[in-house]
């Protein structure tokens, strides 16, 4: 596994705002190059702003996480700007806020499970073959998916979701473990970005800063565990 020093080949989903963001700022800056993704890379902005103060070291390309046609025509790219990825980082996500017992829409609950679910377990599929003996894989999650933790009817396409990426998690570890690569569930914990909101306890610098410092230090042994952002484990 490679050194919090040596630079490493990374892939961010959802990385045009937020933790996402967040992650390529700090990997940028360590030296590592980065494959920045997006579902609308024309309008990602601060990610372009980077391109041009990092030249040659990220790459922005599309990828919309709940629609698997986007995971293929990625993994075609994926060889013509990396030879390789170290690690894959699985941030996208989405929370319908708002939602009631009785009134919970059957599209938002379809478009968490295709975005928080299915999405990071079929896109680290298709990648797997371009993931290098030892990479690390790291499903951003949520203590709102912890089915232990429960305690009240609070944002369920979001928390069956998340369950379900948990379950994501512990499946590709096994289907990884011969290879080497590592699969960890992270809660980043609550964090000031759009989702989050302005009254979070966590800013992006002090999560991303932590869960990288995870990253970093995880084994074999700690693949299919879930972690939050300063390493302690969580109740599935
Ligand atoms: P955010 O500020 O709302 O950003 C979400 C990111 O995911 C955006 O880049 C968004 O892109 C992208 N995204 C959403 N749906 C997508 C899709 N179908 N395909 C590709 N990208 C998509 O949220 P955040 O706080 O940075 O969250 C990042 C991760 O941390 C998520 O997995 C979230 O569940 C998790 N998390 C966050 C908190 C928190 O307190 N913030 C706590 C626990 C877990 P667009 O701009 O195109 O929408």
């Amino acid at each position: 596994m490679p050194t919090a020093s040596a630079p490493r080949r990374t892939l961010v989903t959802g990385a045009n705002r937020g933790l996402g963001l967040e992650f390529v700022r700090q990997l940028l800056a360590r030296g590592d190059h980065v494959v920045a993704t997006s579902r609308h890379p024309g309008r990602a902005h601060a990610l372009n702003q980077l391109v041009g103060e990092h030249p040659g070291r990220l790459h922005v390309l599309p990828l919309d996480a709940a629609d698997p046609k986007t995971h293929a025509e990625l993994a075609r790219e994926i060889p013509l700007v990396v030879d390789g990825l170290d690690l894959l980082i699985n941030n996208a996500g989405v929370l319908h806020s708002g939602e009631r017992f009785g009134q919970v829409p059957p599209a938002q609950l379809d478009d968490s499970l295709r975005t928080n679910a299915s999405g990071p377990f079929l896109l680290t599929q298709t990648l797997a073959a371009h993931l290098v003996d030892g990479a690390t894989v790291a499903n951003v999650s949520s203590v709102l998916g912890s089915i232990a933790s429960t305690s009240g009817f609070h944002t369920p396409s979001y928390a069956i979701s998340k369950a379900a990426q948990n379950m994501a998690t512990v499946l590709l570890a096994q289907a990884l473990a011969e290879r080497g690569i590592a699969v960890l569930a992270l809660h980043p914990g609550w964090v000031q970005t759009d989702m989050g909101g302005v009254g979070a306890q966590v800013t992006p610098a002090q999560s991303v800063g932590g869960l990288l410092s995870v990253i970093d230090a995880a084994t074999l042994a700690d693949s299919g565990r879930f972690l939050d952002w300063q390493g302690q484990p969580l109740p599935w």
